[in-house]
C-alpha cells in the first residue's frame, strides 16, 4: 500500500525540457493556462511565458492610426519575446517610412512580419520632420508576408523593403501598384543597369519567394525589381510563383536565367489563367537556369468544360501548361513534380482532360536525366477510397514510364502555399 511519501513524484521539474515543451505546445492559443503555467514555478515560468508573448496580432479598428501599436510596445512587459508581428487592415495608415521601422525597432528578436492590406506610403506627420535618413537593411527576418498589399508605385515597395537586409522567404499574395508602370518585364531585364542606381538596397539578400500575382500583373514587376535592384538574384534558391496573367508569368521567367544559384521552380497551381494567352507559354525559357535541380508544374484548378465540343480544346489547354514548362527545362534537373486535378464528382477530369499518351510521349525522354518524377492528384472531393481509384487510374495511364525514373503517385495533400497562409 502506498504511503504519502512513497507517492510517485509529480514534480515538473522531473520532466525532460522537451516534454515539457512539447505539452506546453498544447496551449500556444490557450492563453489563460498559458497564463496559470507561468505562475506554477520557476521551471515552466520561461517556457509558458515565451509562448504567451510570442506572437502579437493587431487588427486596425478603423482608419486607427498604427501609432497606437508603437505605443502599445512601448509598454509592452517582453517585447523581446514577441518572434511574430501580425498586422491587419492598418492600411496607409501604417506609414512604413516612420512608423513601421519604430515598431521593429521595438521588437530585437522578431522574425516574422504578417502585414494584411499595407499600403506602403508615408500618411503619418513624420514628414514634416524630414528630412531623415530612412533606415537601411537594419532588420532581419526569417519570413515576411505581405497579403494584398497596393503601392504608389514599384518605388515605395523597394522603399520598404530596403529596411531589411535579410528575407529567408518572402511571400507576396495578391498586390496592385497604384501607380502603374508597364511592366518592364524581359526588355527591362536587356538592362539591369538601369534599376540599379541610387537605391541603397545593395544589402538585401532574400533566399526563398512566394509570389502569387493578381490579374493587375503586377508581380512580376514587383519581383523583377526586388531581384535587379538588391542582390537576392544572387541569393535566390527558390521560387514559388503562380500567377493569374501570362504577362507576369513571361516577366518571371525572363529572370530567371539571372539567380544562378536557383534550384527550385514551382509553378504553381493558377487560378483564372487567361487561356488566350496561352501564345505566351510558347515564349518561355528555363534552358539558361543551368542550377535548376527541381520544377514543379500544376495545371489548372477550374475544371475546364468537359462538354464534348470542348473536350479536345481542354486536353489541349491542360497539357500545354505541363509540356511547355518540361519540355523546356535545363540538363541540371532531377526532380520533376506535376499536379494534376480531379474536379469532377465523377472523376472524370483526369479521364477527360489530359491527354496522357501525349504527356508519356513527352516525359519518357525527360525521364533519363530524371531521379524522380512525382505525379501528384489534387482531388476536391476528399476521401481516401477516391485516392485508390485515382491512383490507380494513373498508373494505368503512365505505364510505360515505369522503369525510365523513380515513379511516384501520390495524394496532393498539403494545400498550395497561398491558401495556408
Ligand atoms: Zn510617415
Amino acid at each position: 500500500m502506498l504511503s504519502f511519501n512513497s507517492t510517485p513524484s509529480l514534480d515538473h521539474t522531473d520532466l525532460p525540457g522537451d516534454i515539457l515543451e512539447c505539452i506546453l505546445d498544447n496551449f500556444v492559443n490557450d492563453r489563460r493556462t498559458l497564463a496559470s503555467c507561468t505562475l506554477v514555478c520557476r521551471s515552466l515560468l520561461h517556457p509558458s511565458r515565451s509562448r504567451l508573448f510570442r506572437s502579437v496580432f493587431r487588427k486596425s479598428r478603423g482608419g486607427e492610426n498604427a501609432g497606437t501599436i508603437l505605443f502599445e510596445l512601448q509598454v509592452h512587459p517582453f517585447p523581446e519575446l514577441v518572434r511574430t508581428l501580425e498586422l491587419s487592415a492598418f492600411g496607409q495608415h501604417l506609414c512604413t517610412r516612420h512608423v513601421l521601422p519604430a515598431i521593429l525597432m521595438h521588437l530585437p528578436n522578431l522574425d516574422e512580419l504578417k502585414l494584411w492590406g499595407l499600403e506602403t506610403r508615408c500618411s503619418c506627420d513624420g514628414a514634416s520632420r524630414e528630412p531623415e535618413q530612412l533606415p537601411r537593411g537594419l532588420f532581419q527576418l526569417r519570413k515576411l508576408e505581405l497579403h494584398h498589399l497596393a503601392h504608389r508605385t514599384p518605388d515605395a515597395f523597394l522603399d520598404f523593403l530596403g529596411l531589411f537586409s535579410e528575407i529567408d522567404t518572402l511571400s507576396i499574395n495578391c498586390d496592385a501598384i497604384l501607380i502603374h508602370l508597364p511592366i518592364r518585364g524581359a526588355a527591362g531585364v536587356q538592362d539591369p543597369s538601369v534599376f540599379t542606381d541610387g537605391t541603397g538596397l545593395d544589402q538585401l539578400c532574400i533566399r526563398s519567394a512566394n509570389i502569387r500575382g493578381s490579374t493587375a500583373a503586377t508581380t512580376s514587376c514587383l519581383l523583377f525589381h526586388i531581384l535587379l535592384v538588391t542582390p537576392s538574384a544572387q541569393s535566390l534558391r527558390t521560387l514559388h510563383a503562380t500567377f493569374d496573367c501570362a504577362a507576369d508569368l513571361l516577366a518571371c521567367t525572363a529572370l530567371l536565367p539571372h539567380c544562378p544559384n536557383l534550384r527550385h521552380v514551382d509553378f504553381g497551381q493558377w487560378l483564372t489563367f487567361d487561356q488566350k494567352d496561352y501564345h505566351l507559354w510558347d515564349r518561355l525559357s528555363l534552358r539558361e537556369c543551368g542550377s535548376l535541380e527541381e520544377c514543379t508544374v500544376a495545371t489548372t484548378l477550374c475544371a475546364f468544360s468537359i462538354l464534348f465540343t470542348e473536350a479536345i480544346e481542354s486536353k489541349l489547354q491542360q497539357n500545354m501548361a505541363i509540356i511547355n514548362v518540361l519540355s523546356r527545362l535545363p540538363p541540371s534537373v532531377r526532380h520533376v513534380t506535376i499536379i494534376f486535378n480531379e474536379t469532377d464528382p465523377d472523376m472524370g477530369t483526369l479521364r477527360d482532360c489530359y491527354d496522357w499518351k501525349q504527356l508519356c510521349d513527352m516525359l519518357e525522354p525527360l525521364c533519363s536525366q530524371l531521379r524522380t518524377l512525382t505525379l501528384k492528384i489534387s482531388d476536391i472531393y476528399d476521401s481516401e477510397s477516391r485516392f485508390a481509384q485515382l491512383k490507380e487510374f494513373v498508373e494505368g495511364k503512365t505505364a510505360s514510364l515505369r522503369g525510365k525514373a523513380c515513379v511516384r503517385i501520390m495524394e496532393q495533400a498539403e494545400r498550395q502555399w497561398w491558401y495556408a497562409m
